[in-house]
């Protein structure tokens, strides 16, 4: 581990494999009837690993829209430079509307106030105001119910401000392979839009699978399908795992700041929870803490990997430093190779050498899923692309 690159001002910071992101993408592709298009969600800067950076390789490796959760992650994209469609996945308080003209991006659109002010502001400013119509088929989280549908399009299609260019909903267990609510959801969902294209109404892309979905659900892939998880190679769920092969992108180090050997009985962090079992132990420091995401519940019961073989984290993390004890004859067995040196790097997520820590097994230390452990990685560490 001694040629990674790492920033300048920081001994700490989140590594992301672009070309593990472009292989997931192809991947997920592999898994599309042909034709259909593939949205990749960026939102909450990519997961963690960088909005910018992701959303063009993603394009390069043949994403066709990118999907958003705030005005404020369509507005970076495009200030960046990204000019294919972007959807923002809810609505947006009616102030922000003109933000969203004057940066083309597309809202996903369920309530009556917000669909007119849009077409009014889109009018306003010349062009044609493009939405995502969203179908609560189920889920009671955000759309428009199925039985209200029609009406709701008749209601805004007299505008000319605006144009739906898609027509989509968001299943609540699409990781479940013989799921009795997914069959529902379904079921509702494809009414819906048939009773759209009755009434002589367009739905524009027809979408609703998100990664899980595109894998074990192929019948509900439409037009598009929306996936997230799988492009920074995690699985959502077990179920579809061997289905697939995807590489985990990010990874999370930082080096060694300090070493000591305490002497027996002397306590590690605040409030002391780790005491020095023996001689001989060396205390590290590293300069990650939980303001950078990882999760002070943590503490104590994580491990890291120091020149390829695991070490145990000591005592409390704290914001913005954590210690590692590397014990010679520790009780979970690890044996370091070396004694540890300021400037080693430390892993707190991906690979070093044999060993690898996964975001499901940190996910699984605290109660979570290893979505919310790299949007958390996401907060404060500088990115390096490799
Ligand atoms: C985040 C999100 C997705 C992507 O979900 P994954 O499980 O990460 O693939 C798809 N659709 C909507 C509406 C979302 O909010």
């Amino acid at each position: 581990m001694a040629q990674v690159r790492s920033p300048e001002d920081r001994w700490a910071w989140v590594e992301v494999d672009l070309g593990a992101v472009k292989r997931n993408v192809r991947s997920l592709k592999k898994c599309l009837g042909r034709g259909v298009k593939l949205m990749c969600a960026v939102k909450a800067d990519a997961y963690g690993h960088g909005a910018v950076a992701c959303t063009k390789a993603m394009f390069q490796a043949g994403a066709d829209q990118f999907a958003v959760a705030t005005v404020a992650e369509g507005v970076e994209l495009r200030e960046a430079g990204i000019t294919w469609p972007i959807l923002m996945l809810n609505e947006c308080p009616i102030d922000s509307i003109d933000t969203l003209v004057a940066y083309d991006i597309m809202p996903s659109l369920y309530t009556f106030d917000f669909g007119l002010a849009y077409g009014e502001r889109a009018a306003a400013a010349g062009k044609v105001g493009k939405y995502h119509l969203a179908i609560d088929s189920g889920m009671n989280r955000i759309g428009v119910l199925p039985v209200d549908v029609v009406d709701f399009r008749h209601g805004l299609d007299f505008h000319r401000g605006l144009e739906c260019a898609g027509t989509f909903t968001h299943f609540a267990t699409a990781d479940e392979v013989d799921g009795w609510d997914f069959q529902l959801q379904a079921n509702r969902f494809v009414e819906a839009v048939t009773a759209i294209h009755n009434a002589g109404m367009e739905t524009g892309l027809v979408h609703c699978d998100n990664t899980p979905g595109m894998i074990l659900h192929p019948r509900a892939q439409f037009d598009m399908c929306r996936a997230g998880i799988g492009l920074y190679g995690l699985h959502p769920a077990d179920s579809t795992r061997g289905i697939i092969h995807l590489e985990p992108a990010m990874s999370v180090r930082g080096r060694v700041t300090r070493v000591v050997r305490p002497p027996v009985g002397a306590g590690v962090s605040y409030g002391m929870q780790y005491r020095v079992p023996k001689q001989g132990v060396q205390i590290a420091t590293v300069p990650i803490g939980y303001a950078d995401g990882l999760a002070r519940v943590l503490s104590n019961n994580m491990d890291v990997i120091i020149n390829g073989v695991r070490a145990r984290q000591a005592g409390r993390i704290c914001m913005d430093q954590f210690m590692v004890a590397v014990e010679p004859d520790g009780p979970r067995g690890y044996r370091p190779n070396r004694p540890v040196e300021v400037g080693d790097v430390v892993t707190v997520l991906g690979r070093d050498g044999d060993e690898e820590i996964t975001a499901d097994e940190m996910a699984k230390l605290r109660n979570t899923i290893n979505y919310e452990v790299t949007c958390n990685f996401g907060m404060r560490l500088e990115k390096v692309y490799v």
